[in-house]
């Protein structure tokens, strides 16, 4: 496995591998990596030649200056994971490397980024926008992974791909879970054992709301309703947001209809969860989808 820490590199090998007639899939992560973050490899596997990984903490995207420095950086057991699910390179560069002194372009994906963690989050759409695209203008692979853990982010990544039309196939994975439901995150590592066990309120809402669709609700906001109040009835945890969206504008919505976001973030403790479900809903059914 190359393990590559400057843009010169990762440029060299992927235009070498290119070269080669061979095809790159790009799996771009903030480390601390997980089996969520290996499944994305896996699949990627079966469908490339090449599996690259990134490993960035990208301070673009960051809004709190606490939460970049506390982030978790093991890149020694980062690496060994990636090794272990065979992986052909990793670039983990330095802050200097992708945005060195003087930078000052950013991308903006501007509707579909205001509202939800765009709203409690300012800028950081901007700052992943802006680091993927330049992870693709740099090795131009020709897939690339996200996890739908991050709906929102995946639905804005589409979009800029789509905007700019950047020559890049996206495909979005499923959520890897817990046994007890919880979505695997980097930040599950900041809660104590109470947090824990109340973080299943996030998938446990989700799933409530979505058997209850799923039984024949159509209303928006009683389904709002219902996962903003089972959270709110958790000690502990502090609604950050709970949508009722189509998955194609994220806006919200009176009527249940078409590919409906359910997404909810909360905090607890030192850590802001999110997850969110995806179902396609039409007046006679609702069933999970992906995206
Ligand atoms: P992060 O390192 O948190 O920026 O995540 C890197 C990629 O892994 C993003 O595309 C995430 O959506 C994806 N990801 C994170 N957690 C999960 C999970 N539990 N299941 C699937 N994908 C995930």
């Amino acid at each position: 496995m190359r393990v590559l820490e400057t843009v010169r590199e990762l440029h060299a090998l992927a235009d070498a591998e290119r070269a080669a007639g061979r095809r790159i899939a790009l799996v771009p992560t903030m480390g601390a990596l997980h089996a969520g973050h290996l499944a994305l490899c896996e699949l990627a596997r079966g469908r490339a030649d090449r599996v690259w990984v990134s490993i960035f903490v990208n301070p673009a995207q960051f809004d709190d200056a606490d939460d970049l420095a506390r982030y978790p950086r093991p890149l020694a057991s980062d690496l060994a994971r990636c090794r272990a699910a065979g992986v052909d390179a990793v670039f983990a560069p330095p802050v200097s490397e992708i945005y060195p002194p003087g930078s000052q372009t950013f991308v903006e994906v501007t509707e579909l980024a205001r509202d939800l963690c765009g709203a409690s989050r300012p800028g950081h759409f901007r700052g992943v926008c802006t680091v993927v695209l330049k992870l693709f203008t740099i090795v131009g692979p020709d897939l690339a992974y996200f996890g739908q853990k991050d709906a929102q982010q995946a639905i804005i990544l589409r979009k800029m791909v789509d905007d700019l039309n950047v020559p890049v196939e996206l495909r979005v994975c499923p959520t890897i879970r817990e046994s007890d439901g919880l979505a695997l995150s980097s930040r599950n590592q900041y809660l104590n054992a109470e947090e824990r066990r109340r973080a299943i309120v996030l998938i446990e809402s989700l799933r409530a709301a979505r058997d209850r669709i799923v039984a024949g609700e159509r209303d928006g906001t009683v389904i709002r309703e219902m996962l903003a109040e089972r959270i709110r009835k958790t000690p502990g945890a502090a609604l950050d947001y709970a949508a009722v969206v189509s998955a194609e504008t994220l806006q919200p919505l009176e009527r249940l209809e078409g590919k409906v976001l359910l997404a909810v973030a909360v905090r607890l403790g030192p850590a802001r969860l999110i997850d969110n479900l995806l179902l396609q809903v039409s007046d006679a059914s609702a069933e999970e989808t992906s995206l």
